[in-house]
């Protein structure tokens, strides 16, 4: 294995894993906030170490540039883009996001190291807010990008602690109102290929360190609200309570029972309670259910069945209930030739190339809508993902960026 290689992208992972460390345990680099303003600030001055042009698009996305010299081709032939995304959930792993960048930014040094020239323009990119953290808006950056999001329309979002989504842009330096699409950006991009660490097992039973993804499978997120009357935990009799407490674990375990029936998965991981006392009965419950599944319609299956078993809680506990969707991305597949040029590349390198479907969504899957993308998952021995214990061994991360500059290479350098 390339010592030098090895090096690098120790130093540079250790680099972005040094800001946001969370005290409450793992990183925390919410979108737009000073954890994320350090990481965009590494991102450009680790570029501009390696050569690279930085910019930012006018939805926030940061793009680090290696261009073609002598201009023979430049302009004539469609960039290659590879990247993934800086900022973290609440107390996530080191390497969701963090690994596609770094790995990018690893790989085409190493190219440039090697005297391999790009004859198409090549970026690494840093996408904004993928994970939706903050404002509950997952792969922000690529689908205002692609203008599959109006900024305008959730501009008025807030955070946990009030902040507005236009404030927080104003915050980090940009003008909401000139947040939007960049059609021309996309159409000069001939294809993007996103290196993720996976977040399932999936890799380590085939025993290969690095593999492809198929498919996303379609996803949402909603928001429940349950209203009741709020009460004296003492004195109010069971029978002329109206708690919305009991509406939602009936709503969790309805969640779980029609994912457990339909073979997907739906969560109930965020919920705020008012007045949240001890000694009361609660007035208000608010929760936001995370559901995935192979199909679009087994995703509608799902919802209708959790809509169903809420409203009949709600009708036996005297609530008022709102169901509202948040988000929702369809199925994804990613494109066969460019699929087939990755495992040609795997192949090369002595990987017997694993293809693999996901339930996360990625900014490579908001991509492929507009044109061919694709990505690479290193393996994850725990599969754990969105925490803390989030891994990926360093041998594993190296093949991966080995992959990931045999990929640019065969992109844009042939
Ligand atoms: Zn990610």
């Amino acid at each position: 294995m390339d010592e030098r290689l090895r090096d690098d992208f120790q130093r540079c992972f250790d680099g972005l894993a040094a800001i946001g460390r969370d005290p409450a345990g793992g990183w925390t680099r919410l979108a737009w906030t000073a954890e994320d303003r350090a990481a965009r600030d590494w991102f450009g001055a680790e570029a501009r170490a390696r050569g690279l042009e930085v910019e930012q698009d006018p939805a926030g996305n940061l793009w680090a540039w290696w261009r073609p010299t002598g201009g023979a081709e430049e302009g004539a032939a469609g960039a290659v883009a590879v990247g993934s995304h800086l900022d973290t959930v609440p107390g996530g792993g080191a390497y969701d996001g963090a690994l596609g960048v770094v790995a990018g930014l690893v790989a085409v040094a190493e190219l440039a190291r090697r005297e391999v020239t790009p004859l198409r323009p090549v970026a690494v990119v840093a996408f904004a807010d993928e994970e939706g953290g903050r404002f509950g808006l997952p792969t922000f950056g690529s689908r205002v990008l692609a203008g599959t999001l109006d900024p305008a329309t959730v501009l008025d979002r807030a955070d946990q602690a009030g902040t507005t989504l236009a404030a927080a842009l104003r915050d980090a330096g940009l003008d909401p109102a000139a947040v939007g699409p960049d059609p021309e950006r996309l159409a000069g991009l001939a294809a993007f290929v996103e290196l993720h660490v996976e977040q399932g097992r999936g890799l380590a039973g085939h025993g290969v360190p690095v593999g492809l993804a198929s498919a996303i499978w379609p996803h949402g997120r909603w928001r429940l609200t349950l209203t009741g009357a709020a009460d004296h935990a003492g004195t109010t009799r069971l029978q002329d309570r109206r708690d919305p407490m009991l509406g939602l674990a009936a709503a969790i375990l309805a969640a779980r029972a029609a994912a457990e029936e339909l073979g997907a998965v739906a969560t109930v991981g965020r919920a705020l309670v008012r007045p949240n006392s001890t000694n009361s009965v609660p007035g208000q419950v608010l929760a936001w259910l995370d559901a995935r599944a192979e199909r679009d319609q087994t995703l509608d299956w799902l919802l209708a069945a959790f809509q169903a078993a809420v409203e009949e809680a709600a009708g036996r506990h005297g609530l008022t209930v709102e169901l509202s969707g948040e988000s929702r991305s369809p199925a994804v597949d990613f494109d066969a030739g460019l699929r087939g040029r990755l495992a040609a590349c795997l192949r090369d390198r002595g990987v017997e190339p694993v293809e693999l479907p996901t339930a996360a969504g990625h900014d490579a899957g908001v991509l492929a809508a507009s044109l061919p993308a694709a990505m690479l998952f290193v393996r994850n021995p725990t599969g754990t993902s969105h925490s803390p214990a989030e891994r990926a061994e360093l041998d594993d991360c190296v093949a991966g960026v080995e992959a990931l500059a045999a990929v640019v290479e065969e992109l844009a350098c042939r």
